[in-house]
C-alpha cells in the first residue's frame, strides 16, 4: 500500500516536472499601469475571422518595441483585468479574483475608501506578510525576486506597503501610493514639490537630472538583473511601470510626434508616456540580448486596467475605441487590457524553451485574465499552488504553445461594490459571448455626473454580435438576463463576496430580475 502511494505521487512528481522547463527560465512581468487594449501600434482586436484589425488608435500610438514582442511571441485579444489598480496587482501576485482577495477597490493609502455603502469587510489593508504571493513562492524555487517601480499593494503604515514584506528581495520605488508625484528628474519625481506625499523613493541618485522616470527605473532594472545574472541565478523581474498613470507629463523625448495630431495636449502627453514605456521595453530586451540570457527570459507584457487616455467620456465609445468606456468603467474598455507572452529570443534549440515554444506573432482568441499568470509562472518554474490556497486563475501553458485548451474558463467576473469612481457599485459577468451588468445602485451618483440606465440595474450585451455595448438587451432578453444574472449570484458565492451595505445595514446583493 505505501510503496504504490509512493508511486503514484511519484508519478504526479514526474508528470508536474515535464510540464517544467529543463531549467528554470528568467520571468519578467512587465506590467504597464492604466493602459488598456487600445494604447498601442500594436493591433490586439481582430475581426470576425480571429484575424489582427487596426484602429485609428492604433495608429496614434507608437509602440515599436510591443511590435517586436509581438512578432516573436503570442498575444490575447480578449484579456481581461479588473477595472483599476490594486484589485488586479494581488490578483497578479496572488492567483485569485478580486471579489475573493477582497480588495476590490484602489487602496487609498491614507484612508479606507471603501464607499459610503463599500462592505466593511473589504480588504483596504491589502497583501500582508503572512500572504501566500507569487514572488515569495518564486524565491523558495531559488529565484531572485525583483520588485521595481509602482506597488501599491497596502496602505501606508501597514505591511503591503513595502514590496519586501510580500517577497520581494529587492525593491526599488514601490510604495503605497500608486500615481507617482511626478516623472520628472528636475522635480525629484515629487521630493520637495505639492505633491511630496506621492514622491517616488529610492532614485535620489537622479534627482535634478533630466532623467525621465520612466527611463530611471529601466537602468535601476537592468542593475537589478545584473546583480542576479551575476549570482547565476534565475530571477522573477516584476517591473511594474509608474506610466502611463496620470500626472500626464509629457516626456519631452518623444513630444514633437504628436504636437500636429489634432489631439488635446494631455493625449498628446499620455502618448508620450506610453512611447517611453514601450522605449523602455525595447531597452530590456537589448539588455537581456547582451547579457546572452535572452533565450532563457520569458516576458509576460500587460495593462493593469483599462486604458485611462484622456479621450472623451468614461462610457462612451472614446478613450479605448472602438470599445466602450474607460478604467474604471464597467465597459469592456475599462477592462480590457494587452497581454503579450514572448521569449526575449525565441529558439527552437534552447532546452529552457522545451515543451514551452510560444508561436511568433499569433493572436489568441481565448479568453483569459490577469489571474493566470499565477499559476503559469509557477508552472514554469516547476511548482504549483500550494493546496490549501484557493485559485481561480488557470495556467496559460496550452494555449500560449499554441494549443487548443477547452479547459480553460470563458467567464470573467469582476466586483466593484464602491464608490465614487467612473461607475459605481457594479458587478460584471461575462460567459462567452454574453455579458451581464448589475448596477446596485443604478441612480448614484458617479465622478462623471448622473448615470440612469435605462434598464435600471441591468445591461445586457452580446459580445459576438454586438462588441462594442451599443445595444443593451435586458428587456428584449429576459430570459437570458435570467440566466446570466443567476450565472453571477452563483459566481459571487463561490468567490465569497462581499457586497454593498445600505443605511441600515442590509446587504445588497444582486437581485434576479
Ligand atoms: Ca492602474
Amino acid at each position: 500500500m505505501r510503496i504504490s502511494l509512493s508511486g503514484s505521487l511519484l508519478l504526479g512528481l514526474l508528470v508536474l516536472l515535464s510540464q517544467a522547463p529543463a531549467k528554470q527560465p528568467n520571468i519578467v512581468v512587465f506590467l504597464v499601469d492604466d493602459m488598456g487594449v487600445m494604447d498601442t501600434s500594436v493591433p490586439l482586436l481582430t475581426d470576425d475571422n480571429g484575424q489582427a484589425q487596426r484602429y485609428p488608435l492604433n495608429d496614434y500610438y507608437q509602440t515599436p518595441s510591443m511590435e517586436r514582442l509581438a512578432a516573436q511571441g503570442t498575444r490575447f485579444n480578449q484579456f481581461y483585468a479588473m477595472s483599476v489598480c490594486s484589485p488586479t496587482r494581488i490578483s497578479i501576485l496572488t492567483g485569485q479574483n478580486a471579489a475573493r482577495h477582497r480588495t476590490t477597490n484602489w487602496i487609498n493609502p491614507k484612508q479606507d475608501n471603501g464607499g459610503k455603502y463599500g462592505p466593511p469587510e473589504w480588504n483596504w489593508a491589502g497583501l500582508n506578510q503572512q500572504d501566500v504571493t507569487l514572488p515569495r513562492l518564486l524565491a523558495s524555487l531559488g529565484y531572485t525576486t525583483i520588485h521595481v517601480g509602482k506597488g501599491h499593494f497596502g496602505p501606508e503604515q501597514h505591511e503591503g506597503a513595502e514590496p519586501l514584506n510580500l517577497g520581494f528581495q529587492t525593491n526599488v520605488a514601490g510604495a503605497a501610493f500608486g500615481a507617482p508625484g511626478s516623472y520628472y528628474g528636475k522635480q525629484n519625481y515629487g521630493h520637495g514639490t505639492q505633491r511630496a506625499h506621492h514622491a517616488v523613493p529610492h532614485l535620489e541618485a537622479y534627482h535634478g537630472s533630466d532623467t525621465f522616470l520612466t527611463e530611471a527605473l529601466t537602468i535601476e532594472a537592468k542593475k537589478c538583473v545584473d546583480n542576479a545574472v551575476q549570482k547565476e541565478q534565475p530571477f522573477f523581474l516584476y517591473f511594474a511601470h509608474y506610466a502611463v498613470h496620470a500626472p500626464f507629463d509629457s516626456d519631452p523625448r518623444f513630444a514633437d510626434a504628436y504636437r500636429d495630431s489634432g489631439k488635446p495636449a494631455n493625449a498628446q502627453a499620455f502618448a508620450t508616456l506610453i512611447e517611453g514605456m514601450d522605449k523602455s521595453l525595447g531597452d530590456m530586451l537589448d539588455h537581456f540580448e547582451q547579457l546572452g540570457i535572452a533565450e532563457d527570459t520569458l516576458i509576460f507584457f500587460l495593462g493593469d486596467n483599462g486604458s485611462d487616455a484622456p479621450l472623451g467620456h468614461q462610457h462612451a465609445v472614446a478613450c479605448a475605441a472602438p470599445l466602450r468606456g474607460k478604467k474604471g468603467a464597467h465597459y469592456e474598455g475599462g477592462m480590457r487590457v494587452p497581454f503579450i507572452a514572448a521569449w526575449a529570443a525565441p529558439s527552437e534549440t534552447s532546452v529552457v524553451q522545451q515543451g514551452w515554444k510560444i508561436p511568433n506573432g499569433r493572436i489568441e482568441t481565448h479568453m483569459a485574465s490577469v489571474m493566470d499568470l499565477f499559476p503559469t509562472i509557477l508552472e514554469l518554474a516547476g511548482s504549483q499552488a500550494p493546496v490549501d490556497h484557493p485559485l481561480d486563475g488557470h495556467s496559460l501553458h496550452r494555449l500560449l504553445t499554441g494549443e487548443q485548451d477547452e479547459r480553460h474558463p470563458k467567464t470573467f467576473l469582476m466586483h466593484y461594490p464602491h464608490a465614487p469612481h467612473r461607475s459605481n457599485y457594479f458587478t460584471v459577468y461575462r460567459d462567452g459571448d454574453w455579458k451581464v451588468v448589475y448596477h446596485t445602485l443604478p441612480q448614484e451618483p458617479t465622478s462623471g455626473g448622473h448615470i440612469q440606465f435605462e434598464d435600471g440595474n441591468y445591461e445586457l450585451f452580446n459580445l459576438a454580435e454586438d462588441p462594442f455595448e451599443s445595444t443593451n438587451l435586458a428587456s428584449q432578453q429576459p430570459a437570458r438576463l435570467r440566466q446570466m444574472m443567476q450565472a453571477m449570484i452563483t459566481a459571487l458565492g463561490d468567490h465569497q463576496a462581499v457586497y454593498p451595505i445600505d443605511a441600515d445595514g442590509n446587504e445588497l446583493r444582486p437581485q434576479l430580475p
